[in-house]
């Protein structure tokens, strides 16, 4: 969901677009550097979305996992087929799942330790040797982004390599939730007692966000007894929420003085010392080479939350693949490509320059395409457009706009751009298209 909402606001389409296209899509399976996406019907255009989505979502899965995925769609009656070979991405997987639901990336090892995590990441080790002895619960809390579904895999990760046999259950509070409802709506005693024997039997219990938790009674309910009967057992419970007990409102009392009885943690936004060391660690684990300015503008303008972080790096490294030759990242195409993230409310400046970008990208050509010497008839048209837009939009000299262009001469440009004005005028299409595009350059 959070990739195709990247792909919603990067591109920004209508509520109607997105409803149509991106929304049904799901995703089928994840093998190697392959993700398949499922497309559920074929009156949907699987040839539309192939062409039309594919490298945006490419793109927008590359920032979120740092990884390059190669994105191939697929029909129902495929995704039978292909049944045997790749197992179907449950809600609850992560990608690149190893055991189960964890991400083999969150660990101890790859977890920086800085000023504003260090108790939080003592406390979980402390578990993680000693689960039941230690604290119980372990509840740590903070801020979206800032580690806690990262120190609570790091916690199963760690008691599972001691003991690969101990039965640790991580979930998040959806999942949770759901398989408490699920249970109940099946109104049988023996859905019920399957959740409760599921829940009961294990060593240890990871609940993530359990701030969702709350404000379901039933769920309270459940959660209450299952809390009771592994507390008891001394099977280690650790929960993590973005707020403290005492400050979540709906939470029941009785759970709420059960949350305090082991230990609360809280994790804070990193100094720059910190954010500098978790660029530096992503950096090194994902064999990245960014250039050390690169590194710390972005943990001088990045500050309050790792994902976004990660993101920025993501996003540059992504870009830089994109482009022909691997281009090597400067801070001026940092400055350039993390501005959104950067300054959200800074009004851009309308140049020629921003201008060919947006109807390349809109029209999903690189800019060096729209620039070439191609002439198919693809390309002549967004190209005519970019021509009409820069002279209309900004007050560039047509030599200028001429040489980014292409090095075209100011005389192709003036031919190009009365042509599209001319077609706005009698082509309903073609105005749509003109005024999509200015809203992207400018939206105010
Ligand atoms: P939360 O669950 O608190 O919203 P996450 O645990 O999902 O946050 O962390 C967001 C991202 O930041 C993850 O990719 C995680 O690996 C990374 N991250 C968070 N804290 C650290 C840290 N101290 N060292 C390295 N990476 C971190
Ligand atoms: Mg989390």
């Amino acid at each position: 969901e959070e990739i195709l909402e990247t792909v919603r606001k990067e591109h920004e389409l209508t509520p109607i677009s997105f409803e149509t296209w991106l929304k049904p899509l799901k995703v089928h399976s994840v093998i190697g550097n392959e993700l398949t996406i499922l497309v559920p019907s074929e009156q949907m255009g699987l040839e539309y979305i192939n062409k039309k989505y594919k490298l945006p979502i490419k793109v927008a899965v590359a920032e979120f996992t740092g990884l390059t995925y190669e994105i191939v769609f697929i029909l129902p009656e495929q995704a039978k087929q292909s049944e045997v070979f790749a197992s179907p991405i449950k809600n609850e997987v992560v990608i690149n799942a190893e055991k189960g639901n964890l991400n083999p990336k969150y660990t101890f090892d790859t977890f920086v330790v800085g000023g504003n995590n260090r108790f939080a990441h003592s406390a979980s080790l402390a578990v993680a040797e000693s689960p039941g002895e230690a604290y119980n619960p372990l509840f740590l809390y903070g801020g979206v982004g800032l580690g806690k579904t990262h120190l609570m895999h790091s916690i199963a990760h760690f008691i599972l390599s001691k003991n690969p046999n101990a039965k640790v259950l991580y979930v998040t509070s959806e999942f949770f939730t759901n398989e408490v409802i699920e249970a109940i709506r099946n109104g049988n005693n023996t859905a019920m007692s399957k959740f409760r024997e599921k829940y009961r039997n294990i060593d240890v219990l990871l609940i993530d966000d359990v701030q969702f938790i709350i404000g379901k009674e039933s769920t309270q309910e459940e959660f209450f007894h299952t809390f009771n009967d592994l507390h008891g057992a001394k099977k280690q419970i650790i929960l993590s929420s973005d707020k403290p007990p005492k400050e979540m409102e709906t939470l029941e009392d009785r759970l709420r003085s059960r949350f305090e009885w082991g230990l609360i943690a809280d994790i804070q936004s990193p100094d720059y010392e910190t954010r500098m060391a978790i660029l530096r660690k992503k950096e090194e684990l994902d064999g990245y080479n960014v250039d050390d300015e690169v590194i710390q503008y972005i943990a001088t303008n990045v500050k309050s939350n790792i994902r976004e972080l990660e993101g920025a790096l993501n996003k540059l490294i992504a870009h830089s693949r994109l482009e022909p030759e691997n281009k090597e990242i400067t801070v001026k195409m940092a400055e350039n490509i993390l501005q959104d993230l950067i300054y959200p409310d800074k009004p851009k400046e309308i140049t020629p320059e921003l201008i060919i970008e947006t109807v390349a990208e809109h029209f999903g050509f690189k800019v060096s395409d729209l620039v070439s010497q191609k002439r198919n008839s693809e390309i002549v048209v967004p190209r005519q457009i970019a021509m009409y837009l820069c002279r209309d939009m900004t007050d560039a000299p047509l030599k200028k706009i001429g040489n980014l262009l292409g090095k075209r001469d100011h005389t192709t440009i003036i031919h190009g751009a009365d042509k599209i004005s001319k077609d706005i005028a009698v082509n309903e299409t073609t105005k749509n298209v003109v005024e999509t595009i200015k809203k992207k350059i400018n939206p105010n």
